[in-house]
């Protein structure tokens, strides 16, 4: 069984004739967790082939990715600069603080200029500023990041019916979705208000990756809790019960909505009997302590 897949017992999963398991993407790199690394694994083995040095790219003041791309440059070898949207707040939020200390170049734009940043007029100027750039967009979904979320599905050794993950841009579930090659049934959970624009983005991702479409995969926009890192103290002490439970701390803006709404589907006998469900931690914890201060919450203590 792999090391990763740490199944979860729960009075309700035995009332339903149902089992959850969680895979530990969260655990799946000591310095990048979860599917940011695998979003980043092959643009980093592109980067180095291409003889690129600096690592550029865009993302909110909380974004996971932005720590990611931070960490990966500082293990890896390169220089990062990342494009943060909307105005420098000092002191620096402990996301920006940590990027800062792997050695991230910081720059601001105006919430107008980041509206520009998948044009490529706009990326041509920014990469001329930077020495042997390499681009990875906000959020890092581009085709190799599919390509690297296919190995979620193709590293998995057990049996399952159905496997469940939280979708930001949609970059994991499309390479979940590619690499299941129709096999199962996949849910994906927006973070976002208004997912249902990931339907044609999604098909879209594995469409250029693999040139098929598949039908076997759906998303549930009705768990987003007002919004993307909206707060809402349902969630918050669903978190907490899930990690008094079972160990397991989740996230507030991806992972905890998403296993939130898994429990949810299993009250309304959304599944069979004798399903077989996993649901993905993305990982997404080092967003907490931002979190935490914004809100003024006392949990999680890391
Ligand atoms: C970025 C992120 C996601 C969303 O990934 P996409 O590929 O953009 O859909 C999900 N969970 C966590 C914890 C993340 O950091």
């Amino acid at each position: 069984m792999s090391v990763l897949l740490q199944p979860l017992s729960d009075p309700l999963l035995t009332q339903k004739g149902v089992t959850l398991s969680v895979l530990r993407e969260d655990l799946l790199h000591p310095g990048i967790p979860g599917n940011k690394w695998r979003k980043m694994k092959y643009n980093l083995q592109a980067a180095q082939e291409q003889g690129c040095k600096t690592l550029v790219t865009f993302g909110g003041a909380f974004s996971n990715h932005i720590a990611a791309v931070a960490a990966a440059g500082q293990e890896f070898g390169f220089a990062t600069i990342g494009y943060i949207r909307g105005e420098e707040t000092l002191p620096l939020n402990p996301t920006l603080q940590f990027a800062t200390n792997c050695g991230m170049q910081l720059r601001y734009l105006s919430r107008s200029d980041y509206r520009l940043r998948n044009e490529p007029h706009f990326q041509a100027e920014i990469l001329k500023i930077a020495p042997k750039p390499y681009l990875l967009p906000e959020g890092g979904t581009n085709p190799l990041a599919v390509k690297g979320c296919t190995e979620i599905v193709t590293e998995l050794t057990e049996r399952w019916d159905v496997l469940c993950v939280a979708a930001g841009t949609g970059g994991t579930l499309a390479g979940i979705i590619a690499g299941a090659l129709g096999k199962g049934h996949i849910l994906g959970f927006p973070a976002l208000k208004g997912g249902e624009f990931l339907q044609k983005d999604v098909t879209d991702l594995v469409q250029a990756y693999s040139g098929q479409t598949y039908q076997n995969w759906e998303l549930q926009t009705g768990y987003h809790f007002g919004g993307y890192a909206k707060h809402k103290s349902e969630l918050l002490t669903f978190i907490q019960d899930f990690h008094a439970q079972h160990g397991i701390l989740l996230d507030p803006v991806y992972t905890g909505k998403m296993l939130y709404g898994v429990f949810d589907l299993i009250k309304q006998d959304y599944f069979l009997e004798g399903t077989r469900l996993i649901a993905v931690h993305t990982g997404g914890q080092q967003g907490w302590v931002g979190y935490a201060q914004r809100y003024g919450l006392d949990w999680p203590k890391l």
